[in-house]
C-alpha cells in the first residue's frame, strides 16, 4: 500500500498518531530528504527499521514507478520535508503510478501550509484558487491573466520574492484588493497580515524572512452592459487615464475582458 503522510509545517505537536504510527511500522519511507525526515522521526522519538528511499523533484519521473511496484507488497510511506506530499512537493508521480498499477493508495492527512493560511486569512473559503508559487519571472503578466478571477487566490511564495511579487499583484490586481500576507504558520513568529495589496506591497517592501502564503481576494464581478461599461472608460479617459489602464481596471470591476473594451472604444471613440 502508498501511505502519502503529511508532516508538520513548523509544529511538531501537529504530528498526529496516525503519521506516528504510520512512519514507525513502514516497510520503506520515500522522503523527499532523507536527512529531514530522520530528523523528524528522532524528534518524535521514533525508531524505525523502514528502508529510506529519496524521492524529489529530480528524480521523481525515474523514481516513481519503481517505489509504486515496492507499494505492491509492502507499506511504503511517503513524505515530504514538511506538509502534505504532492501539494508544490513530490508525490504527485508515485501516486500516479501507484494507481496505474491498481496499487491501494491512502492518505495520512494533516498540516497543509495552503489551506491552514486560507482557513486563517479571513478572506473568502467559499471557492478557491491554490496556484503553488508565483512564477519567478513574469509575475505581472501572471497576475493580470488572473486578474478577473472571482474564487480566492492562494500562492506560496519566498521572503526574498514577497516584496516583487506584492508590487506586482497590486498593479495587476489593484491597489485596493484584500489580501493577506501569512507568515511563519504554527512557528513562535506566526504573522497574519490582512491589508490591500497597495498596504502590503509597502508593508512587506524589501527583504523579509519566514515562510510565506499570499492569499489574495477574488475579482468582485458587477454586472454591467457594455455600453455601460464603455461610459465608465469613456469617463476615466475624459479624466486623464490612459485608455488601457481604464480598460484593465474597468475589466476587473465588470468582468468583460479588456481586449473587447478596448476594441469597442476604439472603433466607437465617443458616445453617440
Ligand atoms: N507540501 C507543503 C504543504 O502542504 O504545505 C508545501 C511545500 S512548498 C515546497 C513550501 C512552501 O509552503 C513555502 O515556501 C511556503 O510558501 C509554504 N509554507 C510551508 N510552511 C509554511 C509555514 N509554516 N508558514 C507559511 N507558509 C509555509
Amino acid at each position: 500500500m502508498l501511505i502519502l503522510a503529511a508532516t508538520p509545517i513548523g509544529n511538531l505537536s501537529d504530528a498526529s498518531p496516525r503519521l506516528r504510527e504510520a512512519l514507525a511500522n513502514a516497510d520503506v519511507i520515500a522522503a523527499e530528504d532523507t536527512r529531514t525526515t530522520h530528523h523528524l522521526m528522532s524528534a518524535l522519538g521514533l525508531t524505525t527499521e523502514a528502508k529510506f528511499v529519496a524521492l524529489h523533484d529530480h528524480n521523481e519521473t525515474a523514481k516513481a514507478a519503481e517505489i509504486a511496484e515496492l507499494a505492491r507488497d509492502r507499506d511504503v510511506v511517503l513524505v515530504s520535508d514538511a506538509g502534505m506530499p504532492g501539494i508544490s512537493d513530490p508525490g504527485f508521480g508515485v501516486v500516479r503510478a501507484a494507481h496505474e498499477l491498481g496499487v491501494t493508495v491512502t492518505v495520512v492527512p494533516g498540516p497543509s501550509a495552503a489551506i491552514a493560511a486560507l482557513a486563517v486569512s479571513g478572506q473568502p473559503t467559499d471557492r478557491f484558487a491554490f496556484e503553488g508559487f508565483v512564477p519567478r519571472k513574469g509575475q505581472t503578466a501572471y497576475f493580470t491573466e488572473l486578474a478577473r478571477e472571482p474564487r480566492t487566490l492562494v500562492f506560496y511564495e519566498s521572503p526574498h520574492r514577497l516584496a516583487d511579487s506584492l508590487i506586482a499583484a497590486r498593479d495587476a490586481f489593484g491597489a485596493d484588493r484584500p489580501a493577506t500576507v501569512v507568515r511563519e504558520l504554527t512557528k513562535m513568529f506566526e504573522e497574519v497580515a490582512n491589508g490591500a495589496l497597495g498596504e502590503l506591497a509597502e508593508r512587506f517592501a524589501g527583504e523579509n524572512r519566514g515562510e510565506i502564503v499570499l492569499v489574495v481576494a477574488g475579482a468582485t464581478v458587477t454586472a454591467m452592459s457594455l455600453e455601460d461599461a464603455l461610459a465608465d472608460v469613456r469617463a476615466r479617459v475624459a479624466s486623464g487615464e490612459r485608455l488601457k489602464d481604464a480598460c484593465r481596471e474597468v475589466a476587473e470591476v465588470t468582468g468583460i475582458p479588456s481586449r473587447d473594451l478596448y476594441s469597442a472604444a476604439i472603433a466607437k471613440p465617443s458616445a453617440p
